[in-house]
């Protein structure tokens, strides 16, 4: 049933996409949650976020993340990676 609504609601954002002429893109989320946006760095192990880390420091140069938003960057720079 999730998957009913996740796909529905994302050809809704698609549709809209079109009808106002802008690019639908479609990432791989993978690791988007736990890869630093400034430096590239993957949090695993013992490392690895969870649900309840809203911000977060970055082990490799201390840069400081929320989450939500560190997540976002990644995803827009895939997208910008695929066109
Ligand atoms: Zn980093």
């Amino acid at each position: 049933m999730k998957f009913f609504q996740y796909d529905r609601r994302r050809n809704k954002l698609e549709y809209k996409t079109k009808l106002y002429g802008r690019i639908f893109i479609t990432v791989d989320p993978k690791n988007t949650t736990q890869t630093c946006s400034t430096c590239d760095h993957v949090m695993s192990g013992e490392n690895k976020l969870t649900l309840k880390d809203c911000e977060w420091l970055c082990p490799k140069y201390r840069t400081h993340h929320i989450r939500d938003v560190n997540a976002a960057k990644n995803i827009l720079s895939k997208a910008l990676q695929s066109v």
